[in-house]
């Protein structure tokens, strides 16, 4: 068993504690769907000194100005986009971004473009599953998926070539964010064919067996 803390969205007091190394200290490596300060990520990276995996959110800035220099992405962490990546013998892959709703922050695509972004990860996928036995476990974004855990307007929309990727390549786990939680019973886990597609928000703990192909995984809350 392997345990994964994913974060997004919003700063969760648990994690931004004094305590974080003690109450997930035993994580294998850390997600973040994105929409969260760089300085938070770096907090959670030093303190639990596990890798950690992003992909931007649309929320994200060019620059972030902190104490010390200005960055445009978590020091020391490793961005996802349009990237497969393998830790652990886990095979992530992962799409930054939400839908293009106007042009005022960088990370946001068509959903021809977010086509674009997932069709760069096709060769990479079968090259995983000639190599690995299996194409993909998890799948890692800040949008949701076209259909599942949408928001009713524009901006919250989900994406079709996400979608597709789900019902093609059928990743153990689509984590995403984007879409914030507001009342308790709000779907935040759906499962589709294969794939637990979990919106991420805040941050939460997932148990997946290694050998992932074929073997039933659990998700802790
Ligand atoms: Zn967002």
């Amino acid at each position: 068993m392997l345990k994964i803390l994913s974060v997004s969205d919003q700063v969760d007091p648990r994690v931004y504690s004094d305590s974080l190394l003690e109450r997930y200290g035993d994580v294998a490596f850390v997600i973040s769907c994105g929409d969260l300060s760089y300085m938070y990520l770096e907090f959670i990276l030093t303190t639990l000194n596990r890798p950690l995996y992003f992909v931007h959110g649309n929320h994200d800035p060019k620059q972030e100005f902190n104490p010390g220099e200005p960055r445009s992405y978590p020091l020391g962490a490793d961005n996802l986009h349009r990237k497969i990546i393998r830790n652990h013998d886990i095979l992530m892959a992962g799409v930054e971004g939400s839908i293009l709703y106007n042009a005022r922050t960088p990370y946001q695509y068509s959903q021809s473009m977010m086509w674009n972004h997932v069709f760069q990860l096709v060769p990479g996928l079968f090259y995983n599953r000639l190599v690995h036995g299996r194409f993909l476990d998890l799948f890692i974004t800040h949008a949701p998926p076209r259909g599942i855990h949408e928001g009713p307007d524009w901006t919250h929309q989900g994406i079709k070539a996400f979608r597709w990727l789900i019902n093609i390549f059928q990743p153990a786990f689509h984590f995403h964010g984007h879409v914030h939680l507001y009342r308790p019973g709000e779907e935040k886990e759906t499962v589709l064919g294969n794939t637990r597609v979990i919106n991420t928000y805040q941050s939460r703990i997932t148990e997946v067996h290694q050998d992932l192909q074929g073997s039933p995984s659990s998700v802790l809350g």
